[in-house]
């Protein structure tokens, strides 16, 4: 099968329309960096057009039934599952990512539709007992008002869907700035939302300059609520900029996820599991296993084990079905990791395996360890997103404690023990929004996700996701 790539236009109140100015960003195929395409570049007037189009959907919106909202969101779903192929086509020429993931990407997302289409039929409000006879008095829940998203693009179809389903289920009005990097297979979603009858002007998909957008839509008082998702240092931007406005916020920023090893581990499935999340979507994963804490009875043979597992990877275009690992997103990321490895080696760090960009076409790196990487490096601080592992040592459980809670960041961290004893002590010890142990477990439609600390605040998903978009009114009302 083969998709050819499409232009992307803004969608805004039900209609595709270019920029009011034609302004366009050029799309690039991270893996032989050919500009495949386009995409619209919204200014001021396009914005204007999609506030005022998300203010007026949100008037209908808010009192179409939670039943009515959830026969479109299943259906929206269908929708998707039945694209899927195509979709994942789009992603991976635009993305990089290897088909196999685009496609699980979509058919998740598909179950994020379909799990807050139900979640919507479920937001309750409650009965409070007065303390005085005739008076009765409960609470409501009502969606927040319209939000303005902005979503990266490491994975640019489920972070759409991290915020969408739960907004619109919850009755809101929505206006997405989506990734510049990889457009069309948002599109494509908007496409699908529409189909399944969704009102014009309740999800809107726009493209710009994030800065731009951000800037115009945050302060401005349609919005009622900012969601995003992203680097710690943008977070920081936006959350201060809605807080100058009184905005609701959540804040799904970056995480550095230690991954501890103890020494009675089944060494296999650690092994087996820790470098495949290590290495999917090329390590652009906020919840990448991204610092290895081992300990020293098992160091030597899993870092020989891991540096087996990532020679052993095929690094190529995501669209060869041999693919296990494509290219970085974009060229920002391959100077970022470059300069990562550079300073771990300075700093007295060993390359095990990898350690360079792989060919100079497309923007490829090789699967890389680390070890002997001093804690003040680059890497031991700051979220490497890239597909580099740096492998510690540790001695004792204490010590392994206080070098996962070192860093301000806590989205997600892993464990490997065949102790329960240890297992639960380990899950209490962590400063870590999510803790998965013994298996890779995180980021299911039906479970929440969301960090600590600088990882930020809120949750997406579970029962928790939807709340992110209602406000609790209270009502108490005397009988005449
Ligand atoms: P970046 O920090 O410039 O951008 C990160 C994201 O924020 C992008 O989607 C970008 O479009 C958006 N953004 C940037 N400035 C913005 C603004 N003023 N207003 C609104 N949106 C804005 O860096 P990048 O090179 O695109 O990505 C690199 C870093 O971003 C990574 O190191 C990683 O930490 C982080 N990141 C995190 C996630 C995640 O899932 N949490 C996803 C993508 C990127």
């Amino acid at each position: 099968m083969s998709t050819s790539y499409p232009n992307t236009n803004l969608y805004i109140d039900g209609r595709w329309q270019p920029a009011a100015s034609g302004d366009t960003i050029d799309v690039i195929n991270p893996a032989n960096e050919e500009v495949i395409g386009t995409v619209a570049r919204a200014g001021t007037s396009d914005l204007d057009e999609a506030l005022n189009a998300a203010d007026k959907a949100f008037k209908i919106w808010k009192n179409t039934s939670a039943f009515d909202r959830y026969k479109i969101l299943r259906k929206a779903a269908d929708l998707l599952r039945k694209r899927a192929d195509i979709i994942a086509q789009i992603m991976t020429i635009e993305q990089g990512k290897p088909l196999a993931e685009s496609k699980g990407e979509t058919l998740v997302g598909a179950d994020r539709i379909d799990w807050m289409a139900e979640e919507g039929r479920r937001t309750y409000g409650r009965v409070i007992p007065a303390r005085a006879d005739g008076i009765y008095q409960f609470t409501v829940k009502e969606p927040v008002g319209p939000v303005a998203a902005f979503t990266p693009w490491n994975f640019p179809l489920n972070q759409i869907l991290q915020k969408v389903p739960a907004a619109i289920a919850a009755g809101c009005s929505i206006i997405v700035k989506g990734p510049e990097e990889a457009p069309a297979c948002c599109a494509e979603l908007a496409k699908v939302f529409e189909e399944a009858g969704l009102p014009a002007g309740v999800f809107n998909l726009v493209y710009g300059v994030p800065s731009e957008i951000s800037d115009y839509l945050i302060p401005h008082p349609i919005i009622k609520k900012v969601t995003f998702t992203g680097s710690t240092a943008v977070g920081k931007l936006l959350a201060a900029k809605a807080g100058e406005h009184m905005k609701l916020v959540t804040m799904e920023l970056g995480g550095h996820s230690p991954a501890i090893v103890f020494e009675d581990a089944d060494l296999d499935v650690a092994l087996n599991v820790l470098s495949s999340n290590k290495y999917r979507n090329a390590g652009q994963v906020c919840i990448s296993p991204t610092r290895f804490l081992v300990h020293e009875s098992v160091y030597d043979k899993f870092v020989d084990g891991f540096k087996e597992a990532s020679d052993n990877l095929i690094v190529g275009d995501g669209l060869l079905p041999e693919t296990k690992m494509g290219p970085l997103a974009h060229d920002r990321r391959l100077e970022a990791i470059d300069e990562f490895v550079k300073d771990a080696v300075k700093r007295g760090g060993k390359i095990e395996t990898g350690g360079e960009r792989k060919g100079n076409k497309g923007y490829f790196y090789e699967p890389t360890v680390l070890t002997n990487v001093p804690l003040d490096a680059k890497i031991m601080n700051e979220e490497p997103f890239g597909p580099v592992a740096p492998i510690t040592r540790f001695k004792s459980f204490d010590d392994v404690v206080e070098e996962a809670n070192r860093l301000p960041y806590g989205l997600a961290a892993y464990a490997y023990t065949n102790s329960n004893k240890t297992a639960e002590a380990i899950g209490s010890a962590l400063s870590s929004g999510m803790v998965s142990i013994n298996h890779h477990g995180l980021a299911m439609p039906e479970t929440p996700f969301g960090g600590i600390g600088e990882s930020g605040y809120g949750k997406e998903g579970g029962v928790e996701g939807i709340e992110a978009y209602l406000q609790t009114k209270f009502i108490t009302q005397a009988s005449l």
